[in-house]
């Protein structure tokens, strides 16, 4: 036996060695997710991000019928909490930028 077959047989006694011959497919397969995900995400809007905290993400917790002009133009009204601060800024109109309280 040459002395590269014996080394190649050492090596598969190392368990890690069975990991490391792994890793270019399981790389290639996380490159491929990777680009799969940055994809869907530029197909995305962005999310507001809170005034307060500036750090946090609003999201959208209820959608009601604007109370006045909701029955006349479809007109909502929509309540959003920050992810981060829990922070519930005043109901905006149509996710238009509105007071903040
Ligand atoms: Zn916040």
């Amino acid at each position: 036996m040459s002395a590269i077959a014996d080394v190649a047989k050492l090596l598969e006694q190392i368990p890690i060695w069975k990991r490391l011959k792994g890793m270019p497919a399981e790389i290639e397969g996380l490159q491929a997710r990777v680009a799969a995900l940055e994809a869907l995400v530029k197909t995305r809007p962005a999310a507001e991000t809170c005034p307060l905290c500036n750090s946090g993400s609003l999201k959208v917790t209820s959608v009601k019928p604007h109370p006045i002009f909701g029955d006349v133009g479809g007109l909502q009204e929509r309540t959003m909490k920050c992810d981060n601060s829990g922070i519930v800024p005043e109901p905006v109109e149509n996710g238009a930028a509105g007071a903040v309280g």
